[in-house]
């Protein structure tokens, strides 16, 4: 007899990465309260107020966890790699970093740029791609790639920041679920080069007319997309094309905690809401539930035929090691386990 959760999607899989303990939590005196299992896909949590033992340990089992020590990647391939190669077989896939600002969200998608090490999955995925397009023959592709920004309800163009075109969100004629973004910029590619290069005028483009850098990303979701159209060379109706999102999210951080009013709370509530859309979403695909909520959000909205369907869906949920970190991890441990409990 099958229970319920054995009905297993491994489409979408929910995995936990921990960072290292930064030189100032040392300073600060915080300790470490995070156990990661790798063997066994487990995060154990110390309460640092536990009055009781009982209290003191919560457990947490996901689809794979990753330690301080990890490197990008070994991330990557593990889990990343097959994602990517199904997009080049013309399916579609989503990455998400989610997590309180400050967690590894923006290391794990980007990394540092320049060093091979370090470079986290979007550069990685440029890689894999373009190794793939240059060692296929008989095969014709066609790349690019799109680079928006969602801030509150509104969409900004991060390779076009200057047009004035209304950026608008619309459902496809036929109502075939496609929903596309009116005015968007999409950048041919002809390599990885190319690839870096778009990316890079993006993140520039991210932070201009911004006052507050850390500020505005930690407010807002960027979402690269690449797409891939390959067309079988002398079958002209045969015809794929993989769309692939990587997606950093707004923190997760409660914002009642920091005391915020005004705009700044209204903010809040939407990225709350957005995030908490984002996780009913992949609950739903996990359990292959008939009924998937896409039309909550922009953001899922935006996202929807990229999301389940014959996609795939890997979220990150980022954490950091330190006492002081303790509500907030244990609610993105909590988001993350919501969203696909195993
Ligand atoms: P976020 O985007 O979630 O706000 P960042 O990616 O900017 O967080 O990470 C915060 C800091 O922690 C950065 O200085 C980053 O280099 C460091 N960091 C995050 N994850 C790791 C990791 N896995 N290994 C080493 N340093 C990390
Ligand atoms: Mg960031």
């Amino acid at each position: 007899i099958k229970n319920a959760r054995s009905a297993n999607n491994e489409a979408v899989q929910v995995i936990v990465r921990c960072r290292p303990i930064s030189e100032k939590e040392k300073l600060s005196g915080c300790c470490e309260i995070v156990d990661v299992y790798p063997n066994r896909g487990v995060i154990e949590v110390k309460n640092p107020r536990a009055k009781s033992d009982n209290e003191r340990i919560k457990m947490f089992t996901y689809d794979a966890v990753y330690d301080s020590r990890s490197s990008q990647q070994c991330l990557y391939d593990e889990m990343v790699r097959p994602l990517v190669a199904s997009v080049l077989e013309g399916y579609n896939g989503c990455v998400f970093a989610y997590g309180q600002t400050g967690t590894g969200k923006t290391h794990t998608m980007e990394g540092v740029v320049g060093d091979s090490d370090m470079q986290g999955i979007i550069p990685r995925a440029f890689e894999q791609i373009w190794s793939h397009i240059n060692r296929t023959t008989g095969v014709e592709f066609l790349v690019y790639a799109r680079y928006l920004e969602l801030y509150m309800e509104d969409i900004r163009d991060l390779l076009k920041s200057k047009s004035k075109k209304q950026l608008v969100l619309r459902e496809m004629a036929g109502g075939q679920g496609g929903v596309y973004v009116t005015h968007l910029h999409s950048q041919t590619c002809k390599n990885a080069a190319d690839m870096m290069k778009t990316m890079r005028i993006g993140n520039k483009n991210r932070t201009t007319g911004v006052t507050n850098m850390n500020e505005h990303s930690s407010r807002s979701h960027a979402i690269f997309q690449i797409a891939i159209e390959m067309a079988e060379e002398n079958n002209s109706k045969s015809v794929k094309i993989g769309k692939l999102n990587l997606v950093d999210l707004a923190g997760s951080e409660r914002q009642s905690k920091t005391g915020a009013s005004g705009d700044r709370l209204k903010e809040a509530t939407k990225i709350n809401k957005a995030l908490s859309s984002l996780g009913n979403v992949i609950y739903a695909l996990a359990e292959n539930s008939s009924h998937v909520p896409y039309r909550d959000s922009k953001l899922t909205r935006l996202l929807q035929d990229s999301l389940g369907g014959n996609s795939k869906t890997i979220m990150i949920a980022n954490i950091g090691p330190a006492d002081m970190n303790y509500e907030e991890t244990i609610i993105t441990l909590r988001y993350a386990y919501r969203a696909k409990a195993i």
